[in-house]
């Protein structure tokens, strides 16, 4: 042991010094937010509450079932129940998701090739039965009108989906001018 370190033990130095920063902040304003009183509006893109995109045009899902979202999810808590409809096409009869088994990702909205999918910034729920975590696709479009209709759900649409058709525009230009050039 050297002769500083003998005289730091000695006189206490490193507790004297963690006193005097408690002291030092003891004085200070609080920086702890007293929850639920006080809150802070979530940032925008923040992993909230799942809902399904409502087509403004036909008023029904946007989603088309093709079960990408489902494949994806690295909890396996989404379900997606289809048929076939009168013109051939799929109509989603259940899309379902348990929430207390999701983990927020996000993988699922990214999966998604029809921006049909978000997760909303609403994260103050509860419940006291699993049955209140169970989403079902009426719930989930619910969530959509409370929580993401408007200019939110088109702002998190522009912002925070990709990819996007453009973004493969942009990359199929590039590779062509690349392969031009060589
Ligand atoms: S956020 Fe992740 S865990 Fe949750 S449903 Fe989507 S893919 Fe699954
Ligand atoms: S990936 Fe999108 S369109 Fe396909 S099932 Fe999931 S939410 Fe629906």
């Amino acid at each position: 042991m050297t002769v500083n370190e003998l005289i730091k033990k000695v006189f206490f130095v490193e507790i004297l010094k963690g006193l005097a920063l408690t002291l030092k902040h003891l004085f200070s304003p609080a920086v702890t937010r007293q929850y639920p009183t006080e809150k802070r509006e979530p940032f925008p893109g923040s992993r909230g509450l799942h809902a399904l995109v409502r087509d403004p045009e036909t008023g029904r899902e946007k989603c088309v079932g093709c079960g990408l979202c489902a494949a994806m999810c690295p909890s396996r808590c989404i379900h997606i129940y289809t048929s076939e409809g009168d013109d051939h096409k799929k109509v989603v009869d259940r899309y379902e998701v348990d929430v207390l088994r999701c983990v927020f990702c996000a993988l699922c909205v990214e999966a998604c090739p029809y921006g049909a999918l978000v997760l909303t910034p609403h994260y103050e729920y509860s419940g006291y039965t699993r049955e209140e975590f169970y989403y079902t696709k009426d719930r989930l479009l619910e969530n959509w009108d409370k929580y993401m209709a408007g200019p939110r759900g088109a702002e998190y649409l522009e912002k925070f989906w990709r990819p996007k058709s453009s973004d493969f525009g942009v990359r199929v230009e590039s590779h062509m001018e690349e392969g031009a050039k060589s």
